[in-house]
């Protein structure tokens, strides 16, 4: 904390402009550091001497602002410490991003129950398992039935449930 009152109190005895041009950063730059923003690695010792502060002090009130925004992770791919861009990251990068994507693990299962009257048309048994089977292909396969037609109902999905592979 000391740090981040340090760095940032000298930060506001000089002028935005004074700060770019002995960094060489644009004055954006410097208003931003002057709001407390994050301080790129590349600057750390030139501002250390600039503001006559300890050589790794703009590098810890850099850190302390990073730990604030929980942005220092340990990547959940390799287990590396990174800098995320954003809290949410979970990755330091894309090929860690795709080595943690969820695997989709389930099957769907379904048990159509048959009304009874359409069952006594039915040629029995094979009839039904062509359905049970057809409609369940083409549900795994990621289809969805969009709109069923307006006609007498055959069967209803009175259970319906996702079993594990
Ligand atoms: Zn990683």
């Amino acid at each position: 904390m000391a740090e981040k009152s340090i760095v940032l109190t000298r930060l506001k005895d000089f002028k935005a402009e004074e700060i770019a041009k002995a960094i060489g950063i644009t004055k954006t730059s410097a208003k931003r550091w002057k709001k407390g923003k994050i301080i790129h690695y590349r600057y750390h010792s030139r501002l250390d001497e600039f503001l006559k502060l300890d050589e790794g002090t703009t590098e810890n009130y850099t850190k302390e602002i990073l730990t604030e925004q929980g942005r220092i992770k340990v990547c959940k791919g390799c287990g590396k410490t990174y800098i995320a861009r954003f809290q949410r990251t979970k990755a330091c990068g894309s090929i860690c991003r795709q080595k943690i994507k969820p695997v989709f693990e389930y099957k769907l299962k379904i048990k159509p129950q048959l009304h009874k009257e359409f069952i006594d048309d039915l040629p029995k048994d094979e009839t039904r398992d062509l359905i049970r089977s057809e409609t369940i292909k083409f549900l795994n396969k990621g289809s969805k039935i969009e709109k069923l037609k307006p006609e007498i109902e055959y069967f209803s999905f009175d259970e319906m449930t996702w079993e594990k592979l």
